[in-house]
């Protein structure tokens, strides 16, 4: 049984319609989405309903599901592009569909499983802290009691496990640097079209915290789209980095006269 992870997917169709194209590939039925469906793109409406029509094991709230689901203007930490999408966005949903994502919960454990999935933090999910480091990781692991969580929020990918304690000088909590492969000029440049997988193993009495990036603004220099795939019956996750049209998500994003810089950053991945 294989599960998809998909994250942050802020209303760019360019980039989830590649990515469930990819599932199909390998016949990925079950999905799993940890929120910010929309803000910052410009097809809030169209990724909302794709979403929707998947077989969703769980599904979180992110931070700007909230916002645009809400009806308080206060948006705490918001620069003013982000803003200025997320009232774009709350004009562009009906309110069945902002109700939808004001009813997503802000953690869950998927039932029958090993996952918990949350948007930011396992700690204080409401709060939109960060996971970057080690001391971020170990806040969370405190209140991780299933031996996976996948966190979206950062739009970078990390992961970390923490070990079952053998013995006290040894570190219980260690970052899984393949995981937070970033590409640069030593790898292949990014038109190569090829996408590389990342493959961690899922050990016996370990935790592991796992970001798996952003569908549809990644922000690891990498501007292609990321998400992972859980294979519950090999102990797996694979991270997978898919090219998209990016020139198409641009010119929706210039139609709909949002900031420049939303278009901007899809190109460099930051
Ligand atoms: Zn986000």
């Amino acid at each position: 049984m294989k599960y998809a992870i998909i994250s942050d997917i802020h209303a760019n169709y360019d980039a989830l319609s590649v990515v469930l194209e990819k599932c199909r590939e390998l016949a990925i039925e079950d999905f799993i989405c940890l929120g910010d469906i929309v803000g910052y793109n410009a097809e809030p409406e169209r990724c909302l309903n794709a979403v929707r029509q998947l077989n969703l094991l769980g599904c979180v709230k992110g931070n700007h599901d909230e916002y645009v689901a809400g009806d308080s203007e206060s948006m705490e930490g918001f620069n003013p592009h982000a803003r200025k999408a997320v009232l774009w966005t709350k004009e562009q949903l009906v309110e069945e569909e902002r109700q939808w994502l004001r009813e997503r919960p802000l953690r869950q454990t998927i039932p029958n499983s090993n996952i918990t999935i949350v948007h930011a933090t396992l700690d204080s999910p409401e709060a939109w802290g960060y996971i970057f480091d080690i001391h971020h990781a170990a806040d969370n692991f405190s209140y991780q009691f299933t031996q996976l969580c996948f966190c979206g929020h950062s739009h970078v990918p990390v992961a970390f496990c923490k070990k079952p304690i053998t013995n006290s000088s040894e570190k219980p909590i260690i970052e899984l640097y393949d995981w937070a492969y970033k590409r640069n000029e030593e790898y292949a440049p990014l038109d190569a079209g090829v996408a590389d997988n990342i493959t961690i193993d899922i050990l016996p009495g370990y935790k592991y915290l796992i970001n798996v990036g952003s569908v549809g603004q990644p922000r690891n220099n990498d501007p292609r789209a990321s998400f992972a795939i859980y294979d519950r019956s090999a102990q797996t996750v694979t991270r997978f980095r898919l090219p998209y049209d990016i020139k198409s998500q641009q010119e929706k994003i210039r139609a709909a006269q949002l900031p420049e810089r939303l278009a901007l950053r899809l190109a460099t991945g930051s």
